[in-house]
């Protein structure tokens, strides 16, 4: 059967695998020999959705959207991933791979951030089960995005400001490898999205299908089928999209949307749209669709939103946009803004900048009366108020 998911070497059709050099392929093997056993071990999956369930707060709601619904000709649920405990879907995640680490013995985890929300989900978790905790961060981030790294000082979380290069997530990926490079023993990498080496793409995919694992029980309850017409999720790295499609993925009866970050628009020079601009490359060890120059020089992303802004893009959705398995919209700034205004007003729901780049979409689809649409709302508004009343 045709299938969608990864294969055993690590691929999504020509996507994945592992491109990472000699010094790290004992840590990344150690790994991969690891976390099915782990993550499908009886002990492990209690511990791990009893957390959920008390400490993130899940399941999190289906909700039925009838403003917005009735604006768009069709019946709209919204997962409520911003309801989560730290706002957003990434916990599910941070959760998942802590808790792996320590049942591989190690003491010590490192992470990378960009706009600070995997940070900020790393360091909760981190002070929650008592492990010490190091964040990667480029100095233009850490000055760009104060609250966060006073959030992850708080937890107990030793924040690096990077101060190589262009001073971003890029950088700061780059000094979290060296660092894993020169402990391969007592320290575990927590990698925030479906990016990276296999196996982190399957394995983030994995954690996050809580998501389509709840939809489907709470759309048969509410709808009396256990499938939509329509997935819709913005896409960065592809986590929160990841897990919301997990279940639905080879259910050719699903349309799968996905929405990534056109920034000023795709054609500007200004964007993030790495679907619909990147060529095959590889990035952060996994092969892919990369923005790139002839030269294979990545280039610089643009979005509005920090978690959108990212040069690649997860193998599972590279092939997904290749085979034509997923529609991709790139949504400009303007159009994400306006979105995250009219869900605010029809529904009361202020959803994060990222999240409204999947509520950009609504406009550009062509709904019949019957069908019914779920929506990923990965994350909550509040870190992005100044940047939504400042947009002009
Ligand atoms: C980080 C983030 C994203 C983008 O990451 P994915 O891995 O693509 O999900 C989207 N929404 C929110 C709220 C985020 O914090």
């Amino acid at each position: 059967m045709k299938t969608y998911q990864v294969n055993s070497e690590g691929y999504y059709g020509e996507f994945g695998g592992a491109y990472v050099p000699e010094a790290l392929s004992r840590c990344v093997e150690e790994l991969r020999q690891s976390y099915l056993q782990v993550l499908e071990d009886e002990g492990f999956k209690k511990e791990f959705h009893r957390l959920l369930r008390d400490y993130v707060g899940r399941p999190s709601p289906l909700y039925p959207a009838k403003r917005l619904s009735e604006k768009y000709g069709c019946k709209i649920y919204l997962k409520r991933e911003d309801l989560n405990h730290t706002g957003a879907h990434k916990i599910n995640n941070a959760i998942g791979q802590v808790l792996l680490a320590k049942r591989m013995g190690k003491s010590r985890i490192i992470a990378e951030t960009g706009a600070g929300q995997h940070g900020v989900a790393t360091a909760t978790v981190c002070a929650l089960m008592n492990m010490e905790c190091t964040v990667y961060m480029g100095k233009t981030d850490v000055e760009r995005q104060r609250v966060n790294v006073e959030r992850m000082k708080m937890l107990g979380a030793t924040v690096v400001p990077v101060t190589t290069g262009s001073m971003t997530l890029k950088e700061a990926v780059d000094e979290a490898i060296l660092d894993w490079c020169s402990h391969p023993t007592d320290t575990y990498y927590v990698i925030g999205s479906t990016v990276g080496p296999h196996p982190y793409p399957d394995m983030v995919a994995r954690l996050q299908s809580v998501i389509s694992e709840e939809i489907r029980k709470q759309l048969n309850e509410q709808e009396g089928r256990d499938y939509p017409d329509y997935l819709i999720a913005c896409v960065g790295g592809g986590s929160n999209a990841a897990g919301t499609i997990y279940h639905y993925i080879d259910d050719e009866r699903v349309g799968i949307v996905l929405a990534e970050a056109g920034g000023k628009g795709v054609e500007s020079g200004l964007s993030a749209a790495t679907m619909n601009l990147g060529s095959v490359g590889v990035i952060h060890g996994s092969k892919t669709l990369v923005m790139q120059n002839e030269d294979g020089e990545i280039e610089e992303p643009y979005s509005l939103s920090a978690g959108l802004d990212y040069p690649g893009v997860g193998p599972m959705h590279a092939n997904l946009a290749y085979q034509r398995r997923a529609q991709v919209f790139a949504i400009n700034d303007d159009e994400a803004v306006a979105a995250a205004f009219e869900l605010t007003r029809l529904e009361g729901i202020i959803p994060a900048l990222e999240s409204a780049h999947a509520l950009g979409v609504l406009p550009k689809m062509e709904f019949k009366s019957t069908d019914v649409v779920v929506l990923t709302v990965s994350g909550r508004g509040d870190k992005d108020i100044e940047t939504f009343l400042s947009y002009k």
